[in-house]
């Protein structure tokens, strides 16, 4: 973070972020943020009806409210390292509580999985070197990606695209693990729930969309054009 940043330039403390700079963000938060949506928050305070559980990486650089131009109460969120979703029963935990409790008790009618560019998880995949013994929670967590890195080692992929080739084939893997979960199963069972998988690009600020049927990603128009008009993807 540098004090030109384009969000926080103007902020007290930018330069050294601190436990001070936060709450200096917070106050300017209340301050001057929440008086102009004081309506949304008091119609939050006792509940949420998000329409979509956002699953994507812990990376910093990827905000997912501010790329969907969402408001709070939106998304659901869930967000670990690598933007995993272990298959069911591999690994019981805070991902399947999340999406569990999302799909049955919330309703949420769409599941992302997001992906970024320059993935910090798909790089050390990539890198060939383990990391059990400095980082072994990393390490097991990561396993769950384990199949991504195999698909992406068969294919003669350039040094250079190899974490890019990773990134796409791990969100692809995370939405099969995703349907995995009884709850998702079922709901996709009876048109309840659509899952799609993106790829978010950090320095251009764009999305791709994986097409699950044409197994490729694509851009944000061809994905608009594809849902808006599902009968021409009908034509061979
Ligand atoms: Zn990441």
């Amino acid at each position: 973070m540098s004090s030109n940043s384009p969000v926080n330039g103007g902020r007290a403390g930018s330069d050294t972020p601190d436990l001070l700079y936060l709450l200096s963000g917070v106050d300017e938060f209340s301050r001057d943020v929440f008086p102009g949506n004081e309506d949304l928050f008091k119609s939050l305070a006792h509940q949420q009806h998000p329409h979509t559980l956002f699953i994507t990486c812990a990376d910093s650089r990827v905000s997912p409210e501010m790329i969907t131009q969402t408001r709070p109460g939106e998304l659901f969120v869930c967000r670990n390292i690598g933007n995993i979703v272990p298959a069911y029963g591999e690994m019981l935990g805070g991902v399947s509580a999340v999406v569990e409790y999302a799909v049955l008790a919330l309703n949420v009618r769409q599941v992302v999985v997001c992906g970024h560019t320059d993935c910090g998880a798909m790089k050390g995949l990539a890198a060939d070197v383990s990391i059990a013994e400095e980082m072994p929670t990393v390490h097991a967590w990561l396993r769950n990606a384990e199949a991504a890195r195999s698909v992406v080692r068969t294919r003669k992929i350039e040094h250079d695209h190899v974490v890019e080739a990773l990134v796409e084939e791990n969100v692809r893997l995370q939405l099969m693990h995703l349907r995995t979960h009884p709850a998702v199963a079922a709901r996709l069972a009876v048109g309840r729930l659509a899952v799609q998988g993106w790829v978010y690009d950090i320095g251009h600020g764009k999305i791709s969309v994986f097409d699950e049927q044409g197994s490729q990603y694509q851009t944000l128009e061809e994905a608009r054009e594809r849902l808006q008009n599902p009968q021409n993807k009908a034509a061979p």
